[in-house]
């Protein structure tokens, strides 16, 4: 075994999805998570609905925040998040935030700052997204700092929570 190998990193994995059944897709999505080799499902936020981002004209979404433990690389961790989007009929039409199935976003990869060829950690959007950051704040420490971004409950007292509504609680 590499030294790598052995590396535990706690990652935080958005899930969101608006089309065909998304509360149960997103359970799907989080047993299959939970079941990959080198992932451990450490915590799991309640469902919350929000209204779309981006094009107005498609059904609101559903949103909730996994904690892992992982030993997978970041660009490991999310090739498998891609595999488990694609078997959940995740199609990629090249519209921006246009409606999909699933989406999985990884938001935080233990205390990485990089942007990579397609990965940046933390995730771009976490400051401005309220469906991120309130079940965010319920499965982690709220002076959770996250890199380059400043502390959890800091970027909460500064993004309103809006129409986010919690539809079943974790
Ligand atoms: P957004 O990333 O703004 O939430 P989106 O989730 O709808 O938009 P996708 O179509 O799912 O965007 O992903 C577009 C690309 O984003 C992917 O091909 C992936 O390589 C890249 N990407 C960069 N950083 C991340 C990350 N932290 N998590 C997931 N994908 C990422
Ligand atoms: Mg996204
Ligand atoms: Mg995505």
């Amino acid at each position: 075994m590499t030294p790598e190998s052995t590396t535990l990193a706690i990652a935080y994995i958005g899930l969101g999805g608006n089309l065909d059944r998304p509360l149960d897709t997103l359970a799907s999505a989080r047993r299959m998570i939970a079941g990959l080799a080198r992932v451990r499902e450490t915590a799991f936020s309640s469902f919350y609905r929000s209204a779309p981002m981006g094009p107005a004209n498609q059904p609101d979404y559903i949103n909730a925040v996994m904690a892992v433990e992982t030993s997978l690389p970041p660009l490991a961790l999310l090739k498998a998040m891609q595999r488990v989007e694609l078997s959940h009929g995740r199609v990629r039409n090249g519209l921006r935030w246009g409606p999909r199935t699933l989406d999985l976003d990884i938001l935080i990869y233990g205390k990485l700052h990089i942007t990579d060829e397609g990965l940046t950690l933390p995730h771009a959007g976490i400051a401005d997204r309220e469906f991120v950051l309130y079940p965010l704040a319920e499965i982690a420490p709220t002076d959770l700092e996250i890199p380059g971004m400043g502390r959890l409950c800091d970027l909460l007292i500064a993004c309103p929570r809006r129409g986010l509504d919690v539809v079943v609680h974790g």
